[in-house]
């Protein structure tokens, strides 16, 4: 099997912040995926699964809330790693355009009060596994982190050489 484009990724070089991961064209239309990365992978301890689920919870839905982009929304999904997220989004679109509604999002998150939207045994299927407190404190971290962000925070590390060039072609 070919190998997916967020494998390529030198992880151990790899900062918080906020990357393009890849872009498809499918059809006539391009969809980018964003790489939300909230925390550095080895030097960081990576988010508690109840963090995460929140913030799926809280964040997805003030996306898909957005006036301006709740129709150009994919998906907003936990990485397995549990270092970020993945968000897809309609078009190309770099990250200088998709930042401000990431910062967005995440200072609604990290002030976020009340009932977690789809909070609810009907609603989702593990409701009980979510930590508010902590998604609050990780979105303020990374909401900082974008509004300090450096070059480093928005690129991703240079590719490392790879060993076995051109021995399939
Ligand atoms: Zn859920």
């Amino acid at each position: 099997m070919e190998p997916i484009p967020s494998f390529s990724i030198d992880h151990l070089r790899l900062k918080a912040g906020l990357y393009v991961s890849c872009k498809y064209d499918i059809g006539a239309e391009t969809l980018t995926v964003f790489d939300l990365r909230l925390k550095r992978p080895y030097q960081e301890e990576v988010m508690t699964t109840g963090s995460m689920h929140a913030l799926e919870h809280i964040c997805e839905s003030f996306l898909r809330n957005d006036p301006l982009w709740k129709d150009r929304i994919v998906s907003f999904n936990p990485m397995g790693s549990r270092t970020g997220f993945y968000l897809i989004v309609v078009g190309d679109v770099n990250t200088d355009i998709i930042l401000p509604l990431i910062e967005r999002t995440f200072d609604y998150a990290s002030d976020y009060e009340g009932d977690i939207p789809g909070a609810t045994p009907t609603e989702c299927g593990y409701c009980v596994d979510m930590d508010l407190d902590e998604a609050k404190n990780d979105a303020a971290l990374y909401y900082n982190l974008l509004i300090e962000g450096k070059k480093e925070n928005f690129n991703y590390p240079k590719p490392r050489k790879s060993k076995k060039s051109d021995d399939k072609k």
